[in-house]
């Protein structure tokens, strides 16, 4: 049996929901875990019984991946913790409230207290949890340059692209295709969604701010006569300076997620 030493393999058969209950931030450093022997299939409670079985017989153990590798929540939370909100603020493009951290995501207050508990004046989205803390630990402060460039041309990005475009782009753009008022409809649900005109001569182009100085860009081209519709996510060329590329694919493929279950309560 050819023995699996490739996390993307492991990580087609994770849920894919980034919940933390396996005490990493998401599938993806779960499935790296795996890989690298740190985890086990069965410490994730979600997988499938019988690819768990599977997968034990099957994983080789790649004692040097350790390019995907995520923190997990306790130790970013202790790193957040160490960090002067003040000194920090105006380099997030965030503010301090009665102590706390506040970060505008997706037009919304998030909150982070001295601990690095995350709360907001809406629901709080398990997924946006472990992104939200990074970028708090991990951003230079780069400003936006304005200039967009898609998932694959980010320094790290071209090995998880293949990855990217089916778990984020294809669902988005299906999800459109099927449903042609639902980049309007998120606009008018996040304040800070705004259109752009025409970028890239896409028929819809929609920005939003998941953090403020992480823009994203989403481009959607409608089908015509023969050629199918077709879909693009991009970012700032400055985004890996706010956020290592597993926190960047964690962003795009969560806000997806988010998008597709809107859609299924709209519907
Ligand atoms: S427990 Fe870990 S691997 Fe399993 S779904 Fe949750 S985050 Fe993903």
């Amino acid at each position: 049996m050819t023995k699996i030493t490739n996390p993307f393999e492991i990580y087609k058969l994770l849920p894919q929901t980034n919940c933390g209950e396996c005490t990493l931030p998401n599938c993806l450093a779960f499935a790296a875990a795996v890989i690298k022997g740190s985890k086990r299939p069965a410490d994730c409670p979600y997988i499938r019984s019988e690819d768990r079985e599977q997968l034990a017989d099957r994983i080789g153990i790649r004692q040097d991946f350790n390019r995907i590798r995520g923190e997990d929540l306790e130790t970013l939370k202790s790193r957040v913790s160490r960090i002067d909100f003040s000194e920090k603020a105006d380099l997030l493009g965030a503010r301090v409230v009665s102590d706390k951290l506040a970060i505008k995501s997706l037009g919304k207050d998030f909150f982070i207290d001295a601990e690095g508990n995350v709360t907001s004046e809406c629901h709080t989205h398990a997924w946006m949890t472990v992104p939200l803390l990074s970028y708090i630990v991990q951003s230079s402060g780069a400003e936006i340059t304005g200039r967009w460039v898609p998932f694959r041309e980010l320094k790290d990005g071209s090995p998880m692209n293949p990855l990217f475009v089916q778990r984020g782009e294809k669902p988005l753009r299906k999800l459109i295709d099927s449903n042609s008022e639902l980049l309007g409809d998120l606009m008018s649900m996040f304040s800070g969604a705004r259109p752009d005109s025409n970028l890239f001569a896409s028929d819809i182009t929609i920005s939003l701010y998941p953090f403020p100085k992480v823009p994203i860009l989403i481009c959607y081209w409608s089908p015509e006569g023969d050629l199918d519709s077709d879909l693009n996510i991009f970012f700032d060329a400055s985004a890996e300076k706010h956020l290592k590329i597993e926190s960047l694919f964690s962003l795009g493929v969560g806000l997806v997620m988010m998008f597709e279950k809107i859609a299924l309560k709209h519907r």
